[in-house]
């Protein structure tokens, strides 16, 4: 859906004009697949699900990406849309300058935490990551252990928001092994959360967590109250959030 302006066709260009991609999957077994700074190819959760079972690699980046989708008969396709390229023009004449932070106006990664009736978890975050971006940054959402993370004997977690300080943190990494200690995964993706927000006096950034316990229990955490997840339960979805602005 190009109207999305956080992945994939449509999304928000970099500095330079350009849409690039970043993508991670990781299954119950512990397998691996993550491609990043992928252009011109219109799924990446894709192409880093065929990294993951097709090659002895985890991570590609870039131009190699790119081949390795191609040889998987992925197809070269547009995927700056023509509001993609019009709002870039705009940002050169009006704003040119490096937005740096991700805030609820300009984000919203998918990261996907699934169980299935097997009870086998898998995890995957997919992104065209910070808008305007550097020519060549890459975030969180392609990196196993920020992105997301799963270890079938524990839980999952995934991240959305502003990539630099999940990296640094390795938040959903954090947040499974914190799960490991007992730790329930409301609690843990809150800790995750508070300890970039320990980092400083005030943040105006955005960061959020979501983390599925083996046993099903979930978790939910942002650095504000504005966001939110959705949780889906034998077909049927139902959007879970604590947005002030919707009274909720
Ligand atoms: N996490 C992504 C990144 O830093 C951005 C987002 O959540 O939209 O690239």
């Amino acid at each position: 859906d190009p109207k999305v302006r956080t992945v994939g066709y449509g999304g928000y260009t970099d500095n330079k004009g350009e849409v690039t991609l970043d993508a991670c999957i990781m299954d119950h077994k512990g397998n691996a697949g993550s491609v990043v700074f992928l252009k011109d190819i219109m799924h990446p959760i894709s192409v880093a699900r065929k990294v993951m079972e097709n090659s002895n690699h985890v991570m590609l980046a870039g131009k190699g990406a790119q081949e390795f989708a191609l040889s998987n008969g992925f197809k070269k396709e547009n995927i700056i849309s023509i509001q993609s390229i019009k709002d870039w023009e705009d940002w050169c004449k009006n704003e040119k300058e490096i937005n740096n932070l991700i805030n609820e106006d300009n984000h919203d990664t998918i990261t996907m935490i699934c169980i299935d009736n097997m009870g086998n978890l898998a995890a995957g975050s997919s992104t065209s990551g910070l808008r305007y971006k550097m020519h060549g940054r890459v975030g969180d959402s392609p990196i196993i252990g920020s992105g997301c993370y799963v270890d079938n004997d524990i839980g999952a977690a995934g991240a959305t928001g502003h990539g630099e300080e999940i990296m640094k943190t390795v938040g959903s990494h954090l947040i499974v092994e914190l799960m490991r200690q007992g730790i329930h995964p409301q609690v843990a993706c809150k800790e995750a959360v508070d300890r970039i927000k320990r980092k400083y006096n005030s943040i105006d950034f955005q960061v959020a967590y979501i983390a599925l316990r083996i046993d099903g229990k979930i978790g939910f955490a942002a650095t504000d109250d504005s966001f939110s997840y959705n949780l889906s339960v034998n077909n049927s979805t139902k959007n879970i959030g604590l947005d002030k602005d919707k009274g909720e």
